[in-house]
């Protein structure tokens, strides 16, 4: 990450290429799950690629590599993503007119230079830096380049990947908008969403829906009521009250997990304190039976309409909680460490629900956290031993230990498996390792053998130039007493 202080004016910032926080690296790890609810994360590069392919701007600044959003999600790139998504037919500048998206962005850079400097990366203490200036380049791309929306079909035909990965009433919002792409093929999701039919017929079934969770909430709490009033009913006025005040719970709770079961303290207590703690299996029972959700793909559908969506927020709000974050398993503010032996990676929606709650609370409502948690520590190993993520190959079993130091042992990783894995990955190699050393000795003991072969040819050959010019010798001598004897009979010829 480098939001760099250009050198020619400190005080304009400079959007430049980031580059990634080793910590957060584990979250770009492909097809791991949440920690928490298990479900497949999107990872950002697949998010932005996403999204890439549906706003020009956004596809412009990647390719121009301002941003690399998957190497780091700071909030000017959040910010910037929004306005392109939410402005989807204005300009940058006209988008930055308005003073509400320059107090956005300001704020953006201000906490992201926070950030930096709490990360000790860079000294930025002076206030005047905290201006902000967009780099002459980079305003004129985004001028030239204006979103234009794709029609709803086309924009459905890029989601469809993602089909499998929603869920409740994310996926009948999904399959609600597939249908109007096909109806209306040539319209924009913001425009079908707008059209009268559309909308009129949502914001009916919103109303009975939303008519009959009402009566079914009364259906129940006066169930409970009417028990409380037989048992004891001095006590009635009080779960009146109390009614309001779980119903408060219901809307004002935003981990939908934990909505029931803090009900069930709630009446628990009360009807001790009343002396109806014969009730509580029987109130139980009727608190388990209240709905916990109000979203539903009607009102979704009504909400985006009167909060007057873009395509792009549409999409977003579809996508975004399904994406990876990471989670600080002993929050920054109890003083948890901001390394990756602090870290686990939850879906969005999760980390929100978790938020700051203590995990031995959080997983009360989440029993199956435990189970999710062990199975991406072992991906995360996975990852580690066949080389795909470069990390220190402890690092599941710090992740454990500080899991289990945490919870106090109700979140305890077992590593032993991750650790046999590593003992046979480590023996495969000693073994290889082996192997390879045999063939050598083996390839030396050969050369040596071929060496004395070589020599023993080799002498052997020289005994036989010893013979050969022995031999020439010998018949040199002939050759001379040959001469001898013809010089000899020349002579006596002469004579
Ligand atoms: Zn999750």
């Amino acid at each position: 990450m480098n939001l760099t202080i250009s050198k020619a004016n400190p005080n304009s910032i400079t959007f430049n290429r980031r580059l990634a926080l080793k910590h957060t690296e584990v979250k770009y790890l492909p097809k791991l799950n949440c920690a928490c609810c298990g479900r497949d994360l999107i990872t950002a590069p697949e998010a932005a690629e996403f999204y890439k392919k549906i706003t020009k701007p956004l596809k412009l600044m990647m390719e121009k590599g301002f941003f690399k959003p998957w190497q780091s999600s700071t909030r000017v790139w959040n910010v910037l993503q929004s306005f392109s998504l939410n402005f989807p037919d204005m300009n940058l500048d006209t988008i930055l007119d308005v003073k509400e998206n320059q107090k956005a962005l300001k704020i953006a850079l201000v906490d992201d230079l926070n950030e930096l400097i709490a990360n000790g990366k860079r000294e930025f203490k002076n206030e005047r830096y905290f201006k902000y200036e967009i780099t002459d380049e980079y305003a004129d791309l985004l001028r030239r380049s204006r979103t234009h929306m794709k029609s709803a079909s086309a924009v459905m035909r890029r989601l469809l990947p993602l089909k499998e990965t929603f869920e409740g009433h994310k996926k009948a919002v999904f399959e609600q908008l597939e249908i109007y792409a096909r109806k209306y093929p040539r319209k924009r999701l913001q425009e079908i969403i707008n059209l009268d039919e559309v909308y009129r017929f949502h914001q009916q079934k919103d109303w009975l829906q939303r008519a009959q969770t009402r009566e079914k909430l009364d259906f129940h709490f006066d169930n409970i009521l009417l028990l409380v009033k037989k048992q004891n009913p001095q006590a009635v006025e009080f779960f009146e009250d109390l009614k309001l005040e779980a119903v408060d719970l219901l809307e004002l709770e935003h981990d939908s997990a934990a909505r029931i079961p803090k009900m069930k303290k709630m009446y628990e207590k009360a009807l001790k304190e009343h002396g109806c703690e014969k009730l509580i299996p029987k109130v139980n029972k009727e608190l388990e039976q209240v709905p916990i959700s109000f979203i539903t793909v009607d009102s979704f559908l009504v909400f985006a309409k009167n909060h007057k969506f873009s395509d792009g927020q549409i999409i977003m709000s579809l996508i975004s909680p399904y994406t990876s974050s990471v989670e600080h398993i002993i929050p920054i503010s109890e003083g948890g460490k901001d390394s990756i032996e602090n870290i686990i990676v939850l879906c969005r929606e999760c980390n929100r629900n978790r938020s700051s709650v203590p995990y031995t609370e959080f997983i009360q409502y989440h029993p199956m956290m435990s189970y999710h948690t062990q199975r991406q520590i072992n991906q995360i190993g996975d990852y580690i031993l066949n080389g795909t993520f470069d990390a220190d190959k402890f690092l599941p079993i710090k992740v454990s230990k500080t899991l289990h130091n945490y919870t106090h042992g109700k979140i305890s990783p077992d590593y032993s498996d991750y650790c046999k894995k590593q003992i046979r990955r480590s023996e495969r190699k000693i073994k290889k390792r082996d192997t390879v050393m045999k063939e050598v000795k083996q390839a030396k003991v050969d050369a040596l053998r071929q060496k004395a072969d070589l020599e023993r040819e080799i002498k052997g050959l020289d005994k036989k130039m010893n013979d050969i010019s022995h031999l020439t010798q010998e018949l040199n001598k002939d050759n001379d007493s040959d001469n001898n004897f013809i010089n000899q009979m020349k002579k006596q010829i002469k004579k």
